[in-house]
Formats: structure tokens, C-alpha cells, sequence
């Protein structure tokens, strides 16, 4: 009996060996352009400073730093503080003043 066995299931054996390194060879391709599409997308995307800064503040009482004006003194949220060489502002009038020396 083990002969009529491996007659028919000798042929069948062979090509479900086949199917299955087609499917594993089709899932490594997947898996490899998947990878390649992911990681191109995480390096292409632009740096968040800009874009961070624009986005108002939707959720209330959302922690946000808070910078003080180098020429006033007052603190405001550093997304709506001016900054110009290495130093912040409450404002772009207090920017102008402090770069022509009033202060
Ligand atoms: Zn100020």
C-alpha cells in the first residue's frame, strides 16, 4: 500500500512544494518593498520645527515651554515667541528694538 501512496501523493507533494516557494518568494518580495517604502517615507519627512510652530493649540491645558522676551522680560509660549540670534521675544516690535541697541 505504500507504494500507491507515494504515486499519488508523490506528484502532488512536488507541486505544493513549488506553490510554496513561489508564496514565500512572493512574501519576501512584499516584505522587502514594504521596508523600502516605510523607510523612504520616514526619511524624507520634513524636519517638524516649522510646522509644529503653526499648529495652535487644540487639546486645553496642553503643556507647551515657555521663553522670556530678552527685551521686556515677559514670558510667552515659545510658539508664539519671536527668536532671532539665539535669543527670544514676546514680539517683533521688541525684536527690532533690541537689534538696533535700545536696550
Ligand atoms: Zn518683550
Amino acid at each position: 500500500m505504500g507504494t500507491r501512496y507515494n504515486r499519488f501523493f508523490g506528484p502532488m507533494r512536488d507541486a505544493v512544494m513549488r506553490w510554496l516557494f513561489w508564496f514565500l518568494l512572493l512574501l519576501a518580495v512584499v516584505w522587502w518593498v514594504r521596508r523600502r517604502f516605510f523607510a523612504q517615507e520616514g526619511a524624507s519627512r520634513p524636519g517638524g520645527e516649522g510646522g509644529r510652530a503653526q499648529r495652535r493649540r487644540g487639546a486645553a491645558g496642553e503643556a507647551e515651554p515657555m521663553v522670556q522676551c530678552a527685551h521686556c522680560g515677559v514670558f510667552v509660549p515659545a510658539s508664539e515667541a519671536v527668536s532671532a540670534g539665539g535669543r527670544t521675544f514676546c514680539c517683533v516690535a521688541h525684536r527690532e528694538e533690541f537689534a538696533r541697541g535700545g536696550g
